[in-house]
């Protein structure tokens, strides 16, 4: 789908008349695979430095560590060039990325620690760049990061991990500082004990893939290693409407010998305000979004492997509401009900993520000033695509979270 807003005002002189007259300047966002493309600052000296120390010299990144001598050490132990960075620099000393652990911040008083690493700082974050801090749960933290978020501009991303003692940071360090994670902004990732397992060898089953968010789902996962079998109701390997009464049936059939990852994609809109809607049209969107992914899910969670992962397509409408969407907005706040409550053992997690403005068809359709005002109320000016949400599902299938609700929207202004 095509934005000609964004392509226009990236030309030299449209640029400058729109910046001059304060209108949106998206920038092209860096995507693709792979691990933060540049140089990384890592500041703080709180409980997990050395473990992202460790992080980032694995991925081969250049990283250099802020004054601070508990990082300059823990730097040293991951076998990270330490340098020094001095705020006083030349400005065109610039970084991909900025990492602060927060988790040794134990008062009030210390915030000001925040202040004194981003104030000289952010300035010097590159396009497409990356801010991540580590806290342990303080709430200021959550007020900061998603403020910084809001200012940091030139599509550079700012998210909060809030990691419990003892649980790893590897995988969500990886994916916050990737490309990957274009379109997720001003979130707050909570990081429990679980473990991460790889993609490869896998199998999944993604609902509703013949296209839009499930067509890039299945090919993120499938270029990650797993094996993926697409539903749809038609042009796909496994033709079926999950609202058959058999469905649950016919799937329990099909995956007798077990499966790993089941990602709850098919979803329709019927939008029409309250006072209009009839009985049929909220049952039957009740029924795709949430009443056969809940059955679905019962059918098929005994026959999850261990460690098994499932990945609901929830939806911003499910957050911030949405006129015309009270049958939408129920259905995805549903599955968002499915999260919290599901029981799950044998390592099997459960998360997932609520999309804002993607370009698709369903968005294409909308009409043009509700389209604009979706693509453009976010603080990265523009609307997500396909593989950013997939980005997401494929992280959320990978990484040991549990039960969060990951929204990949920029970080829209609705439903903050
Ligand atoms: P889409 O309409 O392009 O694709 C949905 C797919 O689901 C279609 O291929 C359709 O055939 C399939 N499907 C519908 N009913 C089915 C059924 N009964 N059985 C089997 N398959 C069925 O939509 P999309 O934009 O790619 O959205 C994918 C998911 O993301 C949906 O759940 C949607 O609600 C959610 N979402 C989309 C956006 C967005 O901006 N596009 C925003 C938030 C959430």
């Amino acid at each position: 789908m095509s934005d000609r807003y964004s392509q226009l005002v990236r030309l030299p002189v449209a640029g400058t008349v729109a910046k001059r007259i304060g209108l949106p300047q998206p920038v092209t966002l860096e995507r693709g695979p792979g691990p933060v493309r540049g140089r990384v600052l890592l500041g703080g000296a709180g409980r997990f430095a050395e473990a992202a120390a460790r992080v980032l010299a694995d991925m081969g990144v250049d990283a250099a560590t802020a004054l601070d001598d508990p990082v300059r050490e823990h730097a040293a132990a991951a076998g990270l060039d330490a340098a020094v960075f001095n705020p006083e620099a030349p400005a065109d000393r610039t970084f991909k990325a900025l990492v602060f652990d927060a988790t040794g911040i134990s008062s009030s008083a210390e915030l000001v620690e925040l202040q004194r690493f981003f104030h000289p700082t952010i300035r010097r974050v590159e396009p497409s760049g990356r801010v991540v801090v580590i806290g342990d749960g303080r709430r200021a933290l959550e007020g900061f990061t998603r403020s910084l978020a809001k200012e940091v501009g030139r599509g550079a991303t700012v998210n909060l991990m809030q990691v419990t003692p003892g649980a790893s940071i590897d995988s969500t360090l990886r994916f916050l500082l990737s490309p990957r994670s274009a379109y997720v902004s001003g979130q707050v990732v909570r990081v429990g004990a679980g473990r991460a397992v790889a993609l490869s060898g896998r199998t999944a089953l993604v609902t509703g893939a013949s296209r839009g968010i499930g067509a890039a789902i299945a090919e993120v996962l499938e270029r990650d290693g797993a094996t993926v079998v697409r539903l749809d109701l038609r042009d796909a390997e496994l033709e079926l409407d999950i609202t058959a009464p058999d469905a649950p049936e016919v799937l329990a059939e099909r995956f007798a010998g077990g499966l790993d990852i089941l990602v709850h994609n098919a979803g329709v809109t019927k939008d029409r305000t309250l006072a209009k809607m009839p009985e049929e049209r909220w049952q039957s969107l009740l029924e795709v979004n949430l009443l056969a992914p809940e059955r679905i899910t019962s059918a098929l969670l005994p026959l999850l492997r261990d460690d098994g992962r499932i990945v609901c397509v929830s939806s911003l409408s499910a957050i911030a509401g949405n006129a015309g969407q009270t049958n939408y907005a129920t259905s995805k706040a549903g599955l968002l009900d499915l999260v919290a409550d599901l029981e799950t053992e044998r390592g099997i997690t459960i998360n997932a993520v609520a999309p804002g403005f993607i370009e698709t068809q369903m968005t294409a359709a909308m009409p043009i000033g509700v389209r604009e005002a979706g693509r453009r109320m976010n603080s990265l000016r523009q609307g997500g695509l396909p593989v950013d949400v997939a980005e997401t599902v494929a992280w959320l299938a990978s990484s040991g979270l549990e039960r969060n609700v990951v929204r990949v929207c920029g970080q829209s202004l609705l439903g903050c």
